[in-house]
């Protein structure tokens, strides 16, 4: 099976002066294409931490990080940038969605950031992944005009439209009652199999965390 990112010995050490908080102590992670990995512990354990290195918006202390061959830690600024657009998809807890675009023009962004992408094309494959979401109806609503479970809909398809090879999604459904939570979790857990790409979600839901393939438990930086 195809390795799609592996981490190996990661340590994450905030050196304040005389105060140093080790928060990751040597992990290792391995993910195939196509797996669905969740990852719980309590809060303060280092989940978030670990996503932003696993998604080269950090740089780990100690270890490495490759992502389809690649070790993103020896990558400079412009090319983790290139990657994380090419490779990655992101979810957060808020959607982090850019408050003055409608749900096209924030799904078609990371598209538009692609010099080969007419605008035409990104909003077609946005209005596409919006159909898909179940949004079609709301392709011309901007974030404040849409309610919880659909601002993290749009957020998913933001995610999805560039057909990334990884999805990292830190708590997507915290922020969600939990009849919403459970429907976005579905739609996230439906449209990684359609798509057939990886997916490491963080998520306090230990119910939602045992529909993944695999459930690891974060404690002080390690795993149990
Ligand atoms: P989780 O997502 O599991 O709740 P985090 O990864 O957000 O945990 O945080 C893990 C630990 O790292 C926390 O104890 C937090 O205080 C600490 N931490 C996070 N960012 C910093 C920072 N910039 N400087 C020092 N400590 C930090
Ligand atoms: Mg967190």
């Amino acid at each position: 099976m195809t390795v799609i990112l592996e981490a190996k010995n990661i340590s994450k050490i905030y050196d304040e002066g005389k105060i140093k908080t080790t928060v990751l102590s040597g992990l290792d992670l391995t993910i195939h294409q196509g797996e669905r990995l969740a990852i719980v512990g309590s809060s303060g354990s280092g989940k978030s931490t670990l996503l932003h290195l696993l998604g080269g918006l950090d740089t780990p202390t100690t270890g490495e990080v490759w992502i389809n061959g690649v070790c993103v830690n020896r990558l400079n600024e412009t090319e983790r940038g290139k990657l994380r657009n090419e490779q990655l998809g992101f979810i957060y807890q808020f959607h982090h969605l850019l408050a003055e675009f409608d749900a096209t023009e924030n799904v078609a962004m990371p598209l538009l950031m692609r010099s080969h992408f007419s605008i035409k094309e990104a909003y077609d494959r946005a209005n596409d992944l919006l159909d898909k979401v179940g949004l079609s109806h709301r392709t011309h609503h901007r974030p404040s005009e849409l309610s919880g479970g659909e601002r993290q809909r749009v957020a998913i398809a933001r995610a999805l439209v560039t057909q990334p090879a990884l999805v990292l999604a830190d708590e997507p459904t915290g922020n969600l009652d939990d009849d919403n939570a459970k429907a976005v979790f579905d739609l996230l857990s439906d449209l990684q199999n359609t798509l057939g790409m990886a997916l490491i979600m963080v998520t306090h839901d230990r119910e939602l965390a045992s529909r993944a393939d695999r459930v690891l438990e974060m404690k002080s930086g390690h795993w149990v």
